[in-house]
């Protein structure tokens, strides 16, 4: 993975091309298995697509699938989704209701030894992922969004964020939706000092209950 070219083996103009004309989660996951918007579906088991409820009212987009998510093909299923799993039970929200999508639909990795390490999308291949994630809001219609970690923040919004300054409040996202910007969960076991990660933790359960509360008290 690591060195290869941007746009090898990826169709001009991202994942748009292959955007089914009728659309439900069904044929989006269907059709985003063929997926060749940019080069990253070359070094990746399979496509990772959202998950959850139709009709959720509120949507988590991470970044990027990770080794496990990669493996086994379903999001937030890995460490990271542990963590995402403890802090949604402790905000009170039952992961069922929620939909989780990540920014970017396959691995970007590159090899350590035998491991594959996780190397952040270019700006490129998240902006060729966005017709997806435009794809999942208009069909889902959630009420709300959070964003875990600051390149799908940057991928929902738009435009460059800075977590420090923006997580927690909620913003105007896509379609003027209340949306929050918080931690990645990777980031809590990246964590090593004991105290550091409770607080950690603590911080994505509030931004996650936030979340939760923008989307049930929003139309
Ligand atoms: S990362 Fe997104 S745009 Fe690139 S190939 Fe995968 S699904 Fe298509």
């Amino acid at each position: 993975m690591a060195g290869t070219p941007a746009g090898v083996g990826a169709q001009a103009g991202g994942g748009a091309a292959f955007l089914p004309t009728r659309r439900s989660l069904a044929s989006l996951a269907w059709a985003a298995a063929d997926c060749r918007g940019c080069d990253l579906w070359a070094h990746a088991t399979q496509t990772v697509f959202g998950e959850g409820g139709a009709r959720a009212r509120l949507m988590l987009v991470g970044e990027q699938p990770g080794d496990a998510e990669d493996r086994a093909g379903h999001p937030f299923v890995g460490p990271a989704g542990r963590i995402l799993d403890r802090a949604l039970a402790q905000a009170g929200i039952d992961r069922g209701r929620v939909y989780t999508t990540n920014a970017v639909k396959h691995f970007r990795w590159e090899g350590r030894g035998k491991r594959r390490l996780h190397k952040r999308p270019s700006a490129a291949q998240v902006s060729a992922c966005r017709p997806w994630l435009d794809a999942e809001i208009d069909v889902v219609g959630p009420s709300a969004i959070a964003c875990l970690g600051v390149t799908a923040a940057a991928a929902v919004l738009g435009r460059p964020v800075t977590l420090s300054r923006e997580r927690g409040t909620p913003v105007a996202g896509p379609g003027l939706r209340p949306t929050v910007v918080t931690i990645h969960p990777s980031a809590v076991l990246r964590t090593r000092d004991d105290a550091a990660r409770h607080a950690q933790l603590d911080g994505l359960v509030h931004d996650l209950g936030t979340a939760w509360e923008a989307a049930r008290t929003s139309s």
